[in-house]
């Protein structure tokens, strides 16, 4: 076992082959030649093809996950599930973030795909949307009308041409009413300030802008 044997000195069996313009570019280039997407019902083996059921499937079930922090939204109420599509063999489930560096966009990610294997669509993955960003106007009336009774009030109207500090009339979630005030920057959560009405003298969450 001690033998050494030395493979210094052994030529490759490779070298001297295609020696004529090895390069590296004479790399066809363009657009590859995209094969006409198989139309509804061609030729995909059976099995193996996302069927429209499966899509609409996968769509229910990541609308219906709730939002890791305000229990109450689905995804669907937050306005930040952007679609479902099938590529190829697989359903991509296309979400969006809410805040930027929310911690939240994390867990609805991990509880997204957690809803998927559970329901055996293993071909699921969830993929990110930046653009166009998420506004808290994407939030539904259903939504808006469940984190009111959560609690919290809901984000004003036509927040993208507010800003973040101008003055904003909040209605106090339990009474109604208007005489708010701003208590601090941030409440529960980064993505929300906390408020009190002066009426019923309760504190609350607003839910901010964006
Ligand atoms: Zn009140």
């Amino acid at each position: 076992m001690a033998n050494a044997t030395s493979a210094t000195g052994v030529p490759s069996p490779l070298v001297g082959e295609g020696q004529g313009g090895g390069d590296g570019r004479t790399l066809p280039v363009g657009i590859p030649p995209t094969p006409n997407p198989s139309p509804q019902g061609g030729g995909e083996p059976p099995g193996v093809a996302v069927g429209d059921l499966a899509i609409a499937r996968a769509h229910r079930i990541a609308a219906a996950v709730v939002d890791p922090e305000i229990p109450v939204l689905t995804l669907e109420d937050l306005g930040v599930l952007r679609g479902v599509e099938r590529r190829r063999q697989s359903i991509i489930v296309k979400l969006t973030p809410t805040y930027t560096g929310c911690p939240a966009t994390q867990a609805i990610r991990l509880a997204v795909e957690a809803a998927l294997a559970e329901a055996g669509m293993a071909n699921a993955r969830v993929e990110t949307v930046l653009s166009p960003p998420w506004s808290t106007d994407e939030i539904t009336e259903t939504g808006r009308r469940k984190l009111q009774e959560y609690g919290i009030a809901p984000p004003a109207r036509g927040a993208r041409a507010r800003s973040l500090f101008a003055d904003e009339t909040v209605a106090c979630p339990k009474c109604g009413s208007t005489a708010t005030a701003k208590i601090s920057e941030f409440g529960s959560t980064a993505c929300k300030a906390l408020w009190r009405c002066q009426a019923c003298a309760e504190p609350f969450d607003y839910f901010k802008c964006l």
